[in-house]
């Protein structure tokens, strides 16, 4: 074991002088999730959305044919299902994922293109994964739990003195557990587990990430209610700015081993091509006390508009999100396009 992680470090990371920023690429993918960890030409995806070729097409226009090593934070399909072509489609060299298996021929699938691959297969211990000059710390599910959800992969992402947590489609079990055997410290950065369901979210971990910003990986039209208004404004009354991939598109944090971050959105659209893509557009999240706050570079009004609350067909618009009316609103006024 000794051995194996010593590979590991060898194997991913960084040459020497090339340190640069580290980017965390919330991929908009409907109803699902992907996320891109790039830094020093190292990359790490965690999730591969739901679709066949949503997130190898984005790949592709981004110019990454090698990923380090490829996370499923657990087997359901909207997580997996775009892993065959994924691991088919480019070079993987390590697959890590949660060792519970499903009877899904889309898990079947996936686990096929995995032994033709050739990556090696990671169990999800408790371990340090060296991604450049980042490290990815793997969060272990509670041992037999044979639950997808509660089963879930963490990953913490260390970069300096910044730090993000992804915890897949944890449900507050699961959150809860963590909280009691795991280091979970106030991190920039949150995924908000399980797109924004209630049983995602509990005071309890808001408490102990305390970010400056939670994104939300929903689609826009889903059968479960995702996300909970009340889950946003519970991030939102703990002093997070809420980014949902199904307004804002794909979301985009470029961070500095100082804390310091910026957050980038792009138009909303599934695995658009670069050439239809609208204009990307920076905006800056509010950061509470003592979080490093991120580069001031206000979006112009004209820009930012469009994206404004376009489902927010209840509570009142706060910022860019829409929030249950019971909770107050700190953000200026400005966005309430739809809100009724
Ligand atoms: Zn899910």
């Amino acid at each position: 074991m000794r051995a194996l992680l010593g590979l590991l470090s060898v194997l991913l990371a960084a040459p020497l002088g090339a340190q640069s920023a580290l980017e965390i690429r919330f991929f908009n993918v409907g109803q699902g999730d992907a996320v891109l960890v790039r830094e020093s030409g190292k990359s790490a995806l965690i999730d591969a959305g739901p679709g066949s070729g949503a997130v190898i097409g984005q790949l592709r226009a981004l110019g990454v044919d090698t990923l380090d090593i490829v996370i499923a934070s657990h087997n359901h399909a909207d997580h997996i299902g775009g892993m065959p072509a994924v691991i088919g489609g480019s070079v993987a060299r390590f697959y890590m994922d949660n060792g519970l298996p499903t009877t899904t021929s889309t898990y079947q699938r996936t686990m096929a293109a995995v032994r033709a691959s050739g990556a090696q297969y990671l169990n999800a211990t408790t371990r340090s994964v060296t991604l450049g000059y980042a490290r990815l710390r793997i969060m272990a599910p509670p041992p037999g739990v044979g639950d997808q959800n509660n089963s879930s992969v963490g990953v913490r992402v260390d970069y300096g003195d910044f730090h993000a947590i992804l915890t897949g489609d944890s449900e507050q079990e699961e959150l809860a557990y963590w909280l009691q055997h795991a280091e979970v410290p106030r991190v920039q950065v949150v995924k908000v587990a399980h797109h924004g369901s209630p049983n995602g979210t509990s005071q309890e971990w808001i408490n102990a990430t305390r970010p400056g910003v939670a994104v939300i990986s929903v689609g826009r039209v889903n059968g479960y209610g995702h996300p909970s208004l009340d889950v946003i404004a519970a991030w939102e009354a703990a002093g997070a700015r809420v980014y949902r991939t199904d307004i804002t598109g794909s979301v985009v944090i470029l961070a500095h081993t100082n804390g310091q971050f910026s957050v980038t959105t792009a138009s909303r659209g599934v695995a658009q091509s670069p050439r239809t893509r609208a204009p990307a557009q920076r905006v800056t999240p509010t950061a509470p006390p003592g979080v490093p706050q991120p580069r001031v570079s206000p979006p112009p009004a004209a820009v930012r508009s469009p994206n404004c609350c376009k489902v927010c067909s209840a509570g009142q618009a706060c910022g860019n999100s829409c929030i249950s009316r019971r909770y107050q609103c700190h953000k200026p006024p400005g966005c309430a396009c739809n809100a009724q």
